[in-house]
């Protein structure tokens, strides 16, 4: 049985004292059913989300208020159990309103919450039976004394591996089209599938993913992209008719086979995922994924590896070094994945390693002198300066005790006269 942090208790306590509710909700309740630690604790209360505050505040817990308007208030939970503790660690748990969402006329946002304090409102507006469950805690009794409130079957859709919408599915997508993104994260995190009904609606109401924001559907691609079970991520995603909707220029087949064979790196799977794909169009993807610059980077980077010579020598280390940077180690991961030569390209990151630890020179900035010094030699700005530089770090690259300051002077002047 699973069991509730004791820490957590004088808080239900608090609310039970003052004949109101707090009920663990969610995720927390489907991962201690399943055995799994939960990483977070939500809780779902019965008062209005100014009453929270105060209740919390009256007993020493101090509050943060994070989402005031949905009724959710950040209580900073010590470990101790002492609401008053200011001194050791502490859990932010938030507490959140029962409520009930109105219409989506958006597809994407309820039209307003209305708070009702019931939890039979709150688990009915969330998104699957297995995620719609609740731990009634009895505050008064000692160790194993949860009841769980299950309205729609999930403890039987836990036990059985199934994703199923609460209610209509076609009215729970049409209403929030994320939660068609989300039932394939589920289903890949949980290693589970989706039930019928709610599979053929997500397939109809696939186009409503026009109207959710790149962003949101990036995140939910990306955490599929880092589970445990990448490749049925993407293949569902593909069947479901949703891939169009997250990769819009499409993915390479070949690349789909070798993704768990790789750490659960997003830029190193977005790589192996888009394998041959011509750069334009994975830079369309890449845009439309709006990853940060520094992923971008990553992954074209390590896309366009494929070109680099395995071969296992201090040169060609340097080499991978310079042309992947902090990437190279993932780049021969990536080669490894695709079944080349395992002997020479564990040899090839044993170099990348050591190179690495011995900060050899692999890039303009790491040349023992810079632009202002071949200036001062007379090289001209812009293209001249330029392969005068290109040609030190060739040089570097070839032979890295050269980087030294007098070494490149002196090349740099038989270069000039
Ligand atoms: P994880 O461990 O991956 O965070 P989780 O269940 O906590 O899993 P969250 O995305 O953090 O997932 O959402 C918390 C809970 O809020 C869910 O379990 C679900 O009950 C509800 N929920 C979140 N987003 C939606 C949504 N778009 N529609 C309906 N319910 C939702
Ligand atoms: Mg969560």
């Amino acid at each position: 049985m699973p069991a509730c942090p004791p820490y957590l208790r004088p808080l239900l306590a608090l609310f039970a004292s003052r004949g109101e509710r707090a009920y663990p909700v969610g995720g927390c309740v489907r991962d201690s059913l399943m055995g799994i630690p939960p990483h977070d604790w939500d809780v779902a209360v019965t008062t209005l989300p100014e009453t929270t505050v105060a209740l919390c505040e009256s007993a020493g817990y101090r509050t943060i208020p994070t989402g005031i308007k949905h009724g959710t208030i950040t209580v900073l939970v010590p470990h101790s159990g002492d609401p008053a503790d200011r001194e050791g660690s502490y859990d932010l748990i938030e507490c959140t309103t029962c409520r009930t969402e109105g219409s989506y006329t958006d597809g994407r946002h309820p039209d307003a919450v209305s708070f009702t304090g019931r939890i039979a409102d709150d688990l009915s507006r969330r998104d699957f039976t297995v995620n719609a469950m609740a731990f009634d805690v009895d505050p008064a009794a000692e160790g194993n004394d949860l009841a769980v409130l299950d309205l729609f079957g999930g403890q039987n859709d836990l036990r059985d591996g199934v994703i199923r919408a609460v209610g209509d599915p076609d009215t729970r997508f049409t209403e929030d089209a994320l939660r068609l993104m989300r039932a394939v994260r589920f289903a890949v995190k949980l290693g589970f599938s989706i039930e019928e009904n709610t599979r053929s609606a997500i397939v109809r109401c696939a186009d409503g993913l026009a109207r959710i924001s790149r962003e949101r559907i990036s995140e939910e691609f990306q955490r599929i992209l880092v589970s445990s079970h990448p490749e049925a991520g993407v293949k569902m995603l593909d069947e479901l008719g949703l891939l169009p909707y997250v990769l819009l220029d499409g993915i390479s087949p070949c690349g789909m086979g070798r993704l768990s064979a790789l750490p659960a790196d997003f830029a190193l799977r977005m790589a192996c995922l888009q394998w041959g794909v011509e750069e334009e169009a994975l830079r369309r993807n890449l845009q439309g994924l709006r990853l940060s610059n520094a992923v971008r980077k990553d992954v074209l980077a390590l896309a366009e590896s494929h070109s680099l010579s395995g071969e296992p020598t201090p040169q060609n280390a340097r080499r991978w070094r310079h042309e992947l940077g902090e990437v190279a180690l993932r780049g021969v991961l990536l080669r490894l994945a695709r079944g080349e030569d395992g002997e020479g390209f564990c040899g090839l990151a044993d170099l990348i390693r050591a190179s690495e630890e011995k900060r050899e020179p692999v890039c303009l900035a790491d040349l023992a002198i810079g632009g202002n010094d071949l200036l001062d030699l007379g090289f001209k700005p812009g293209k001249e300066l330029r392969k005068a530089l290109e040609g030190l770090l060739a040089l570097v690259l070839e032979h890295p005790e050269k980087n030294i300051s007098a070494e490149l002077i002196a090349r740099a002047k038989m270069w000039k006269e």
